[in-house]
């Protein structure tokens, strides 16, 4: 074992992992510590990977039910969750397999499962949980990626609620799902859940203390979003839940109150599952305050290019929190690796507002880039361009005719600041959209690309020229 390392980074999430490859490549010596023991972090275990894998299941049920669309007749079809369950942990168990070989072929890198806790600005200490040893080495440059953990509410009964591991953690998902659930929260992982449940079979209610769900994100979205889900889940807005008690029926009542007229509220449920929100994940024997590393409560305080107030002490991730999504940690984690290794010569910086946002619910949600509130709020007048998704030939094939996709263009630079949509094929028309506002494009240029027929790409160069 080394006793000092060009770079030691703590979680091995896709804050982590990408500047600890990119460094070690380079040649320069990495030690990289996480207590899962391989790479993904939540993302992998309880997160995106397997919530998307579920998410697939539930749509394919969904499109089983509609095949007569399609002249097609289906029978003896079942949904069992725990063929689901395998399944979805066939696809966590593949990712693993492939990350250890990641791990073993990398020259420079040393990985151990464990737990690392900073010492001063330079040092480290280690508890490797594998050989049951601790040590301490130093280090040139650390990146702090602890990534976020699940938010609590001070509510009484909340210990009991479910939250994202019990449906999608690794071996350790619950092994059936409830007749009926209340899901606590109408963020993108409440309404995802939500989504993917009922077309399960769940009947469901989601509980939003906001007055609509998704917030933050175009009204036009949430509207869409809304109006179509709402009409097989039941969403109940501007409510603040007070209390959970199980009752003598084995079920749950959720006791809140209208945050308009203080009304109390009162919904039954065999679960609750709670999706309040997600916090930066910064324990105290992380020693932040023992090594003088600025935070508050929405994380620890990074610049651009990830530099805490200490500059070889970087902070890449959830645990910024200035974009909670896999792909921005990976894009944070890249611009550590460029910083370390070009130094003052990199000339890249991280933007949350180009960062995709997708929602995996039936409709899909796209959001990049500022809607036309987020640009009034920055004193930019913007006008916004739409066209209907179900006017496009794949949306036609594919029978899915409902939302829209819009084009957010700043007014004084012609350049295009945002696109927000719902429907068909809405998560992977994110990628290109994320390329436009990247890009600073105008709809002449957007408009001059050639997108695949039949795809519902189509809609993003016919929309910019119509603009
Ligand atoms: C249900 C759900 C669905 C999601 N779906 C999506 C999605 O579809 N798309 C998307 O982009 N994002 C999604 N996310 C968000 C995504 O999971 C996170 O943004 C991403 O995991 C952040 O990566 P990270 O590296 O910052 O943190 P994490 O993935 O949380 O990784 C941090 C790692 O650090 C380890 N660690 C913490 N402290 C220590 C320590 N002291 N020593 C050693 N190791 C430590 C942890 O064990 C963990 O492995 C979802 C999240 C949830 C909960």
């Amino acid at each position: 074992m080394e006793n000092h390392y060009d770079l030691i980074v703590i979680g091995a999430g896709g804050g982590g992992y990408p500047a600890a490859f990119r460094v070690a490549k380079s040649g320069r010596k990495v030690l990289m510590v996480d207590e899962k023991g391989n790479l993904g972090g939540n993302c992998l275990y309880e997160g995106c990977v397997p919530s998307k894998s579920v998410r697939e299941a539930s749509v394919i049920w969904h499109q089983i039910a509609g095949v007569g669309f399609f002249g097609m007749e289906a029978q003896g079809t079942q949904a069992d969750w725990s063929k689901i369950r395998d399944y979805k942990d066939g696809v966590q168990a593949r990712r693993y397999e492939q990350h250890s070989k990641e791990i073993a072929g990398a020259a420079n890198l040393t990985f151990i499962r464990g737990q690392a806790h900073l010492q001063d600005a330079s040092h480290v200490a280690v508890d490797d949980w594998d050989r049951q040893s601790s040590f301490t080495v130093s280090a040139s440059n650390i990146l702090i990626a602890t990534g976020s953990e699940a938010e609590n509410i001070p509510i009484p009964g909340f210990d009991q609620t479910w939250n994202h591991h019990d449906l999608f953690a690794w071996k350790d998902t619950q092994p059936a799902m409830p007749e009926d659930i209340v899901i606590l929260g109408g963020g993108y992982i409440g309404v995802e859940s939500a989504s993917m449940l009922s077309d399960l079979g769940v009947k469901v209610t989601v509980i939003e203390m906001a007055p609509a769900i998704l917030t933050g994100m175009d009204q036009d979205l949430v509207r869409a979003v809304a109006d179509s889900l709402g009409k097989r889940v039941k969403i109940v807005t501007g409510v603040q839940v007070d209390a959970i008690t199980p009752n003598s029926g084995h079920q749950y009542v959720v006791k809140g109150h209208s945050l308009a007229d203080g009304g109390s509220e009162e919904f039954l449920a065999s679960r609750v599952l709670a999706a309040v929100g997600r916090q930066p994940s910064l324990p105290k024997n992380l020693n932040l305050d023992q090594v003088g590393i600025e935070y508050s409560r929405h994380g620890i305080v990074a610049d651009r290019r990830m530099h805490t107030n200490i500059p070889h002490i970087y902070a890449a991730g959830d645990v910024n929190g200035q974009s909670m999504l896999f792909h921005s940690a990976v894009r944070m984690s890249e611009i550590v690796a460029q910083d370390i290794l070009l130094g003052e010569a990199m000339d890249d910086f991280f933007n949350p507002w180009e960062m995709p946002t997708t929602v995996f619910s039936r409709p899909e949600g796209l959001a990049v880039g500022m809607t036309r509130e987020h640009a009034a709020a920055r004193g930019i007048a913007v006008t916004e361009h739409t066209r209907d998704m179900g006017s496009e030939a794949w949306a036609q094939i594919a029978g899915e005719l409902e939302g829209f996709i819009k084009l957010v263009i700043s007014r004084s630079s012609g350049r295009i600041v945002g696109v927000h949509g719902v429907g068909v094929d809405a998560s992977a028309l994110s990628a290109a959209a994320h390329m436009a506002v990247r890009m600073g494009l105008t709809p002449a240029e957007l408009g001059r690309m050639t997108f695949p027929h039949p795809t519902q790409f189509e809609i993003l160069d016919r929309l910019a020229r119509s603009v």
